[in-house]
């Protein structure tokens, strides 16, 4: 079995003592590889060389064009490399081969897009216009990055998710310390290796594995980290923020989700029966943004969720590797349970199971951790199967009878990530799109996102945004310039020059 390293200051190293622990196949539960299991003093090293090399390095001052073109270099080898970190990722967490060729592809296209963002990213000063004083002062705003981010990742999209932390961070100048989830460390302890090869300077890219329970606490308190960027539970979020508190930090938070999913009473059945399936149990449910909560018209209930039952029967599931299979093991046996306690936390509030509701067991499932595709109606939205997130494949189905009672439903939760309306009327689809209280709404579609456009929560579902221009934002601290430039020097009027006496009525 293979063994992997921390890398911390451009070095491969065994976690203090040597600790390390194997990560988990969930189709079988056979071990994948050992994993290092960082200390609190790895995390310190970390920490000490990603601020040695912000303070003293090149990097931050780097033309952006440069860091654009190490970041184009991890990009290719990343896209050389897809079928391979595809298929850890599948041995890593469940997801099937279809789902992590796609994240591998995407992987590396949204890297490439952060390569060029960093050539691209106000490389020109911005001048703000009116500021001038009678033609003599000007001024203007510059971007600079924060400095050292301590990014934390979960396990669900863990190749993707990596990417969106190390990105950013990079294109802007920051260093970064990533750490990601217990579950899934495989692939970026993978890109840690390409990081090696392509030689970024030492300190500017370090990741370590470890538990977050033990090595965030010191990631979120450490006076030398500037920026904590957090993409996990909203329960580890908020304690995330309130150790940041102490000295600051730039906090960015991408928290869970518990995604309204309408459809119309004008939707098209052919595309939003096959879409609500998808929206809700592609990856087993285990996707932040996932449509958790089916709303459907009271009329149109029953046919809907009974031909969605007979389609979701027939997905294949089984072994993740193989292309045919559609639904996988969920990630690991402790969500396993998680799932199947929300399951019965479900029919003790009364809900009515449509299909599913238990593990599936049959042959080599027996191995893995699988549950059963579940759909509970009879649903009300102050259950907590409604109001929690399960993170599973577990879908809560209300009916509704006009759009208002829709929208007040779906904006009745303390989350605000994602949400679909389905219908063949889009003007109407956007009146209602208008209303949801959440950061993404899909019309007629589910879980498409571009690097292009901002992703992240309103209310509790998170703080700032990932991707694009936004996204950069969120990595840079904005300085304003001031200049007097005058080639005469005239002796300034000093206490009268800010406003005129008249007007400061002296
Ligand atoms: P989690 O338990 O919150 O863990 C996420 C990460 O935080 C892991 O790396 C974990 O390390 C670490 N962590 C745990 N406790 C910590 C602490 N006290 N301080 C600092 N770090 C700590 O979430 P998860 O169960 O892995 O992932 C599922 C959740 O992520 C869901 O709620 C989902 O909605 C959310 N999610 C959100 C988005 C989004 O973009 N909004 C995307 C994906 C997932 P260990 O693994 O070592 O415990
Ligand atoms: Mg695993």
């Amino acid at each position: 079995m293979e063994t992997y390293q921390l890398y911390i200051d451009g070095a491969f190293s065994d976690a203090e003592g040597g600790a390390t622990a194997p990560t988990i196949n969930p189709y079988n539960g056979e071990p994948v590889a050992d994993i290092p299991v960082a200390s609190v003093a790895d995390a310190e090293r970390a920490i000490a060389a990603a601020r040695k090399a912000f303070d003293e390095g090149p990097w931050p001052s780097m033309p952006g064009a440069e860091r654009g073109e190490l970041i184009g270099k991890l990009s290719a080898i990343m896209k050389e490399r897809s079928k391979e970190l595809a298929a850890n990722e599948s041995r890593d967490s469940g997801g099937t081969i279809v789902k992590c060729g796609a994240d591998a592809y995407l992987a590396q296209r949204q890297m490439a897009y952060f390569g060029q963002m960093a050539a691209n990213y106000n490389a020109e000063a911005k001048e703000i216009e009116g500021m001038s004083r009678e033609g003599r002062s000007y001024n203007y705003t510059i971007r600079e990055p924060i400095g050292v981010c301590a990014s934390i990742i979960p396990w669900n999209f863990p190749l993707l998710m990596a990417v969106w932390k190390l990105g950013p961070a990079l294109a802007t100048g920051n260093t970064i310390i990533l750490k990601p989830a217990s579950d899934t460390p495989l692939n970026a302890l993978e890109l840690a290796r390409i990081v090696d090869e392509i030689g970024f300077p030492p300190g500017v890219v370090n990741i370590i594995s470890g538990p977050g329970g033990v090595i965030g606490e010191v990631l979120t308190t450490s006076p030398l980290v500037d920026k904590v960027a957090f993409t996990g539970s909203t329960e580890v979020g908020r304690d995330i923020m309130s150790k940041a508190a102490g000295t600051l930090k730039k906090v960015t938070l991408e928290c869970g989700g518990k995604s309204a999913n309408i459809v119309l009473h004008d939707a098209n059945w052919d595309i939003a029966i096959d879409g609500s399936i998808f929206a809700s149990f592609y990856h087993q449910g285990q996707v932040c943004e996932s449509g958790t909560r089916l709303l459907l018209p009271k009329d149109q209930l029953d046919d809907f969720v009974a031909e969605m039952v007979r389609k979701l029967e027939s997905l294949p599931m089984g072994d993740p590797l193989d292309p045919a299979t559609k639904v996988g093991p969920v990630v690991s046996e402790r969500q396993m349970q998680t799932v199947l306690d929300y399951i019965e936390i479900g029919k003790g509030e009364g809900a009515v199971l449509a299909c599913g509701g238990e593990r599936a067991t049959d042959g080599d499932l027996a191995n893995g951790y699988f549950v059963k595709p579940t759909i509970f109606t009879g649903v009300t939205n102050d259950m907590r199967i409604a109001q929690e997130e399960i993170f599973g494949p577990v879908l809560c189905v209300m009916a509704y009878e006009s759009d208002d009672e829709a929208v007040a439903i779906a904006n009745d939760s303390i989350f605000g990530l994602g949400g679909g309306v389905w219908s063949e009327d889009i003007d109407h689809a956007k009146q209602v799109a208008a209303r949801m209280r959440t950061g993404t709404v899909w019309i007629n579609d589910w879980h498409l996102l571009s690097e292009r456009m901002p992703f992240g929560g309103y209310k509790q579902s998170g703080v700032g945004r990932e991707f694009g221009e936004e996204g950069l934002n969120e990595y840079t601290e904005v300085k304003s310039l001031h200049v007097d430039d005058a080639k005469t020097r005239d002796k300034k009027p000093w206490y009268d020059m800010l406003v005129p006496r008249e007007d400061a009525g002296a």
